[in-house]
C-alpha cells in the first residue's frame, strides 16, 4: 500500500481544488458508510469521480479494491476517461454496471451453479423466442410472450426464483418461468436479471467465496441510487452488510424507472438500513443558469412524494425558459430545428444539443425535418426511426407490394406475423430461386402452382402470396389505407395491442406514426424512395450532432441546449402513466429533462397532432402550467425574433 508522502498530499490538494465543502467533505469521508442526496447538476458524479481519485492518488487502496456502479455502459467509459485524467492505475478499478460487474464475477464461479465459464448472456430477443416455444410447447397463444418476459424479469429484479411462494406456480407466468429458467440453464445461458440472481446464489451457498469479495472491495461507491431494484439492493447489502467502504449517491426526484423494477425506497430507507451512515447534501448547482434550475425547482415542487431539497446556484440567472406553441407536429420540429440552426450560428456546437422526447415514436418528425436542414444528429440509445424493427416490417410489406420481386422485402415478411413458413420452407424456396434464376415471390408461386409444399404451408403461402398480390392491384388506395390494411389483417398490429407491455406499446405508437408520416405521400413509388434518400442521407456523421434521445436515457447527461419537446396531455404526461396513476413520476422525467441544460432550455408543445386518419386536438400539458411564471417566457411568434 503506499504512504502519504509529500508529492501524494499534494495531489490530495489539487484533487479537493475547486469543489465545495460539502463536496468536499463526500470525498474525504472514508470511515462512514456516505449517502449524497441532493439535486441535479450538485457534482454527485463528480463527487464519485474525484473519490476514486482521491483513495487511489492517497494510497487508501489499490485501483482494484474499489468497486464503482454506473447506470450504463456510456456512463461508464465517460467516469473511466474522467478518472484516468485524474490518476493513473485506474484501468483495474472496477467500474461498469451492475450488469457487466455481476458478469465478471459469473464468469471467474460459473462452475459453482454449474454453468461454463464461456456461457452467453441473452438479450430480450432471444428471451421473447424462448418464452414463444415454451407457450408453444404447452399449447397457449405465443402472443402473450412479450407480457411473459416482461413479468419474469420483474420477478427476477425481485430476486425470486420460480419457486418462490409469492409465484403462483399454476399461473402461466409461473409454469413457463420454472420451464424458461430450467431451459435456459441448459443451454449454458443466462438472461440480465440471471446475471445479479446468481452471483447472489454463489454468495449465499458459497460463503468463502463472498468472503473473498467483501475482503477484495475496501470501497464500493454507487451512481444513481434512486434506481435500484430490490435484487442490486441484496447483491450491494451482500458485499457490504453494515455498509462499511458504501458511498451512494442519488436523487428521489430523479426516480424514473419503477416501471423496470426500480424502487426509490432503497435510498429512501438507506439510512435505516446502515446504521452508520453520514448523509450529505450538496445544495450548489453547477450546471444550471438560474432560470432553468427554478422553473425546474417550481415543478418538482408539485410532487407530494418527495424529501425535498434546497438547491441554488451563483446568482447566475442566464436564459428564461422559452415555451414554444407550435400548430402541429411538423410546425413543432421546423421550430426546433431553426432554432438549433440559430444556436448554432452563436456558436453553440452541435454536439452541445439534444431534443428530448418522452416518447421513441417522437423522433421521426424531428429527423426528417433535421435532414432536410442538414443538420448532423444521432438518435441515443435507441434505434433511428426508419430502423425499428416494426418500421422494417411495413415498410418491407409496402416494398414488396410495390414490387413482388424484391426477395429482401419477401424474406423479411414472409413469416411476420408467424404464419408457418419456416426455415425448410425458405431453403426450398431459395433453391428455386437460384435454380431457375427467378425472385423468392415468382418462386413462390411458381412451387403454389406444383403443389410442392405440404397443405398447410401451401394454405398459409398462398394466402400470403394473394394477399400482396390483391394489394398491388390496388392503385386506388393511398399508402396510408394501405399500411393499416396490412396491419390489420394480417394481425400485426392486434398482436402488439394483446401484449399490454411497454414495448408493445412503443411499437404501437411508432406503427401509428408511421401511418401518420404516410398521409403525406399521395404514392407508395413516392414514399418508398423518400424512406431510401432518408434512410441514405444519415450516414457519415461525426461527432459534433445533434443528440435526439427519449428523457429516460438522457439521466446523468448536461448538454448547452435543451429542446424538450410534446409537453401535451397524453403524450407528456404520456397517457399510460396517467391511467397507472403514476403522474409524480411523469413529473420526476420532466425535472430530470429540464436539469439538463446548462444554459438554453425550450419546451414545445402542439395544438394539434394527427393519430390515424384524424387530426386531434390536445392540450398543453398540465407541467406548463405548474412552471413558475418569472423563470418562463412564452412565445407565440417567429422563433427568430427571441434571438435578432
Ligand atoms: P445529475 O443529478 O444530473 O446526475 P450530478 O449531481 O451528478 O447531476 P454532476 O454531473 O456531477 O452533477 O455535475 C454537474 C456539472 O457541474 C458538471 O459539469 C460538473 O463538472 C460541474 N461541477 C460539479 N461540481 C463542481 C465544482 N465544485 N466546481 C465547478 N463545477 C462543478
Ligand atoms: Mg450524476
Amino acid at each position: 500500500m503506499q504512504v502519504n508522502t509529500a508529492k501524494n498530499l499534494d495531489m490530495d490538494n489539487c484533487l479537493l481544488d475547486g469543489l465545495n465543502p460539502e463536496q468536499r467533505e463526500a470525498v474525504v469521508t472514508l470511515d462512514r458508510t456516505l449517502l449524497v442526496l441532493s439535486g441535479a447538476g450538485t457534482g454527485k458524479t463528480k463527487v464519485l469521480t474525484t473519490k476514486i481519485a482521491y483513495m487511489i492518488e492517497n494510497g487508501y487502496a489499490f485501483p482494484s479494491q474499489i468497486l464503482a456502479v454506473t447506470f450504463s455502459n456510456r456512463a461508464a467509459m465517460e467516469m473511466k476517461e474522467r478518472l484516468s485524467a485524474m490518476v493513473t492505475g485506474t484501468e483495474s478499478v472496477w467500474l461498469g454496471t451492475f450488469h457487466s460487474i455481476c458478469a465478471k464475477i459469473l464468469r471467474s464461479n460459473a462452475d459453482l451453479i454449474g454453468l461454463s465459464n464461456s456461457f452467453t448472456v441473452i438479450d430480450t430477443g432471444d428471451q421473447q423466442k424462448l418464452v414463444g416455444q415454451i407457450l408453444k410447447e404447452l399449447n397457449i397463444d405465443k402472443k402473450i410472450a412479450n407480457s411473459v418476459v416482461t413479468a419474469i424479469s420483474r420477478w427476477k429484479d425481485k430476486c425470486m426464483c420460480p419457486n418462490d411462494p409469492r409465484i403462483d406456480a399454476k399461473s402461466i407466468d409461473g409454469r413457463v418461468y420454472a420451464l424458461y429458467q430450467e431451459r435456459i440453464f441448459s443451454y449454458d445461458s443466462v438472461d440480465f436479471g440471471d446475471l445479479l440472481m446468481y452471483v447472489i446464489r454463489i454468495f449465499k451457498e458459497n460463503s468463502h467465496i463472498l468472503q473473498k469479495y467483501r475482503d477484495k472491495f475496501k470501497y464500493i461507491l454507487v451512481d444513481e441510487y434512486q434506481d435500484t431494484n430490490m435484487t442490486q439492493y441484496m447483491w450491494l447489502r451482500m458485499l457490504s452488510p453494515n455498509g462499511s467502504g458504501l458511498c451512494c449517491v442519488g436523487d428521489d426526484d430523479q426516480a424514473i424507472y419503477s416501471w423496470r423494477g426500480a424502487e426509490v425506497g432503497n435510498i429512501l430507507r438507506f439510512e435505516k438500513d446502515f446504521l452508520n451512515t453520514k448523509i450529505v447534501r450538496l445544495e450548489r448547482n453547477y450546471r444550471s443558469g438560474g432560470h432553468i434550475l427554478g422553473a425546474a425547482s417550481s415543478l418538482i415542487a408539485h410532487n407530494e412524494n418527495r424529501l425535498g431539497k434546497t438547491i441554488w446556484t451563483d446568482g447566475n440567472n442566464g436564459e428564461k425558459l422559452l415555451i414554444q406553441r407550435a400548430y402541429n407536429g411538423f410546425d413543432e420540429a421546423k421550430i426546433v430545428a431553426e432554432k438549433i440552426e440559430l444556436l448554432h450560428l452563436k456558436s453553440v456546437k452541435f454536439g452541445e444539443m439534444a431534443i428530448l422526447v418522452r416518447a421513441g415514436f417522437q423522433t421521426r418528425e424531428f429527423e426528417e425535418r433535421l435532414i432536410a436542414y442538414g443538420i448532423p444528429y444521432k438518435v441515443v440509445g435507441n434505434l433511428k426511426f426508419y430502423d425499428r424493427q416494426e418500421i422494417k416490417d411495413l415498410i418491407a410489406y409496402m416494398r414488396l407490394i410495390y414490387q413482388p420481386n424484391d426477395s429482401l422485402a419477401f424474406e423479411r415478411v414472409v413469416n411476420v406475423p408467424k404464419r408457418g413458413i419456416g426455415a425448410a420452407v425458405m431453403a426450398k424456396l431459395h433453391a428455386r430461386s437460384a435454380e431457375r434464376n427467378i425472385s423468392l415471390f415468382q418462386s413462390a408461386k411458381e412451387m403454389l402452382e406444383n403443389n410442392e409444399f405440404r397443405p398447410t404451408v401451401m394454405e398459409s403461402l398462398s394466402t400470403f402470396v394473394k394477399f400482396i398480390e390483391s394489394l398491388g392491384k390496388r392503385n386506388d388506395l393511398s399508402p396510408a389505407v394501405m399500411a393499416k390494411i396490412i396491419l390489420d389483417e394480417t394481425g400485426y398490429l392486434s398482436i402488439l395491442t394483446n401484449e399490454r407491455t411497454v414495448e408493445s406499446q412503443t411499437r404501437e405508437e411508432n406503427l401509428k406514426e408511421l401511418l401518420r408520416a404516410l398521409e403525406d405521400f399521395e404514392d407508395l413509388a413516392t414514399f418508398i424512395e423518400h424512406v431510401s434518400l432518408v434512410t441514405d442521407a444519415r450516414k457519415n456523421s461525426g461527432d459534433d450532432v445533434v443528440s435526439l434521445m427519449t428523457l429516460h436515457s438522457a439521466k446523468g447527461l448536461e448538454f448547452d441546449a435543451v429542446f424538450l419537446a410534446g409537453w401535451e396531455e397524453g403524450v407528456f404526461p404520456h397517457n399510460m402513466s396517467l391511467q397507472e396513476g403514476n403522474l409524480e413520476e411523469e413529473r420526476r422525467l420532466a425535472y430530470v429533462g429540464l436539469t439538463r441544460a446548462k444554459k438554453y432550455a425550450f419546451i414545445t408543445y402542439a395544438m394539434n397532432r394527427k393519430v390515424y386518419n384524424q387530426w386531434q386536438a390536445n392540450l398543453p400539458s398540465r407541467f406548463l402550467s405548474e412552471l413558475s411564471p418569472e423563470h418562463v417566457v412564452h412565445q407565440k411568434s417567429k422563433a427568430e425574433k427571441y434571438y435578432n
